[in-house]
């Protein structure tokens, strides 16, 4: 699940960015605690992308409203992105590959897997989303009805992991994680948070202040945010990118329906299914600095191929086995069809945009459908119950089988990708 009106709350209320206006006078540089972009990191790239698939994969993939142009100036030896619209402060030179295509792609391996362990050699990250545990109220991931067990959401994406580890081992692949238990990866807490979040409302005093909060609780609600969403995420990706170096990481979620007006827990009848890969980035995200590099280095690094590969994979086996419908996203203006299946759409989320190699994000089904809250609430039972009116096996089993048969599925049928992610460079 992921809390998108939190996420535009933030964005707004940090219009400003507290760490580009002190020094420069100049706002919006950088998401919140996003660490400052290394250019120089991209020039492993230089000569490696055609102007043409640079454009096809901008239009397509990265930026299909087009907001990116604003910023950079094309011609036939390469583009120059800039900070601002202006086109005044340089930030990247990037130089095209010369004529018949990328320079650095190697030949695509057309190999098969063995059919006893398709997943041998593959190092694969797993990534329960949210902590749970103490910090679930924190990360606002729990409900409850009634007297009935609290539904937590991080709870059901580690028992799910743990299950998606188990099948993927026995595969052959070796696993690794994020994080395993209910204890953040960060070692920051809301506390150390306050001064970052009391400086956005220094300058803020003037602007737009939500009647929901008051001046303290506003400023405990961003600390907060800060802590589950930007300090965890980033520490997460820190032991992606610097310590585990994974050939490709699943994160995986529970979804929620929207609650009704009153915002209290309630239960639907409706439960869909969605598979993000990375990628659509708004206008609005593409005025930071950050997102332009993150952005700048998704496309080069060109994961998206493995991540459309593993979500088509996977979405056939949701709509075999569960037959849920898509998410829709059309006209949303955050995220775009993929193409290759209506269950895989690309959308930019802290996770995908950080951790570097593919990442295919899943969202399971709404906690607060029936039936699907009815199979929670059965919770990890052996063999089969009826549930809703079908035989089935505990719901985190069932999911994990999914995800890992999809998995297992794109390396059973589909030639190993040597053109995929491969550097890592510093
Ligand atoms: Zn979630």
């Amino acid at each position: 699940m992921i809390l998108r009106s939190g996420f535009f709350f933030l964005v707004m209320i940090w219009g400003i960015s507290v760490f580009g206006w002190a020094e420069e006078d100049k706002p919006f540089l950088f998401s919140p605690l996003a660490e400052v972009p290394e250019w120089r990191l991209l020039d492993s790239y230089q000569g490696t992308i055609t102007r043409q698939e640079f454009q096809e994969r901008a239009r397509r993939i990265f930026d299909p409203s087009g907001a990116l142009e604003k910023y950079m100036t094309i011609d036939d030896v390469g583009l120059k992105l800039y900070r601002d619209v202006a086109k005044t402060e340089p930030l990247f030179y990037l130089r095209w590959a010369g004529s018949g295509g990328g320079e650095g792609r190697g030949p695509v391996a057309f190999f098969l897997a063995d059919p006893e362990k398709p997943l041998q050699g593959q190092v694969i990250c797993l990534d329960p989303g949210h902590i749970g545990g103490d910090w679930a109220d924190i990360e606002e991931r729990t409900f409850r009805i009634g007297r009935d067990r609290p539904v937590v959401e991080g709870e059901l994406n580690l028992k799910t992991c743990r299950i998606l580890a188990e099948r993927l081992t026995a595969a052959g692949a070796k696993v690794v994680w994020t994080h395993d238990g209910f204890s953040p990866t960060t070692a920051l807490r809301p506390n150390d948070l306050y001064p970052e979040a009391i400086e956005y409302l220094l300058q803020d005093l003037k602007g737009r202040r939500s009647p929901r909060y008051s001046m303290n609780g506003l400023i405990r609600w961003n600390a907060e945010l800060l802590f589950y969403r930007s300090a965890e995420i980033q520490a997460r990706a820190r032991r992606v990118n610097e310590e585990m170096h994974p050939d490709f990481t699943v994160c995986v979620h529970y979804n929620a329906a929207p609650w009704g007006r009153s915002g209290r827990a309630s239960l639907t009848t409706i439960s869909r299914l969605v598979l993000f890969s990375h990628g659509a980035y708004t206008a609005s995200e593409l005025v930071y600095d950050d997102q332009k590099f993150h952005l700048f280095r998704k496309l080069l690094e060109n994961c998206t191929p493995e991540e459309l590969d593993l979500g088509m994979a996977i979405g056939q086996q949701f709509q075999k086995k569960w037959g849920f419908p898509p998410e829709n996203y059309e006209g949303s203006g955050y995220a775009s069809a993929s193409g290759v299946s209506p269950y895989v759409w690309h959308r930019n989320l802290i996770a995908n945009r950080l951790f570097r190699g593919p990442v295919i994000f899943v969202e399971g089904p709404y906690m607060n459908d029936r039936t699907t809250y009815a199979w929670i609430q059965a919770g990890e039972y052996e063999g089969k119950r009826n549930i809703g009116g079908k035989e089935r096996q505990n719901i985190f089993r069932e999911y994990a089988d999914r995800v890992a048969d999809g998995v297992i599925e794109r390396f059973r049928t589909l030639s190993a990708r040597s053109t995929a992610f491969t550097n890592y460079s510093p």
